[in-house]
């Protein structure tokens, strides 16, 4: 997997203390605008998942949406939205996590999938893995079976994607 992870890290752009003092965000939009990091990026999760029976890629609000619907296409399955609360129109799902400084919630259509759904969720990072844990209790909350939490970027230090594997989740990430 070095041959997609190296360039890819590469073309992520770090930015110090962006949005807050002491935050490394990754921006991915250099990796977006590189059309050779940009293709090996959805290439990496295409060869992971290619010739699984994947009904759905569930993709979260927003860089996960990005991913999720080239993913979704190049797969043949599904593309299910999990979006930031008040955005969704019909019947919903609700589920709330801690954020460092207070809470924010993540909502799913009650009809995203059908029970037994063979379901891959992808977002761009995986941080304290609070947004991913959140998601994957609104999709088991359907009975939609998780295949597999993906990301392109973990920040294993933050421990997000140690504490998804120890709730029973597979977790692949491309690039730490
Ligand atoms: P968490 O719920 O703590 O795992 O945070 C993951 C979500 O927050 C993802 O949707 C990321 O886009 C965003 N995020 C958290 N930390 C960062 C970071 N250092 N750089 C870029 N995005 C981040």
């Amino acid at each position: 997997m070095d041959y997609f992870s190296e360039s890819i890290k590469q073309a992520i752009r770090t930015v110090p203390d962006w949005p807050n003092p002491g935050v490394q965000f990754r921006d991915i939009t250099t990796v977006l605008q590189d059309r050779t990091a940009f293709r090996k990026l959805i290439d990496a999760f295409v060869h992971r998942y290619h010739g699984q029976q994947i009904d759905a890629v569930a993709a979260v609000d927003a860089r996960g949406f990005i991913i999720g619907s080239a993913l979704a296409y190049e797969l043949n399955a599904g593309l299910v939205l999990v979006r930031k609360k008040g955005k969704l129109p019909f019947d919903t799902l609700v589920e709330d996590y801690q954020l460092e400084y207070g809470t924010a919630s993540v909502e799913l259509h009650k009809d995203a999938f059908r029970q037994g759904d063979r379901v891959i969720l992808v977002d761009d990072l995986i941080a304290t893995g609070g947004t991913m844990m959140a998601a994957s209790r609104l999709i088991r909350r359907i009975r939609a079976e998780i295949v597999e939490v993906a990301a392109m970027i973990d920040l294993p230090d933050l421990g997000g994607s140690q504490k998804l594997r120890d709730e029973g989740l597979a977790v692949y990430t491309v690039c730490s």
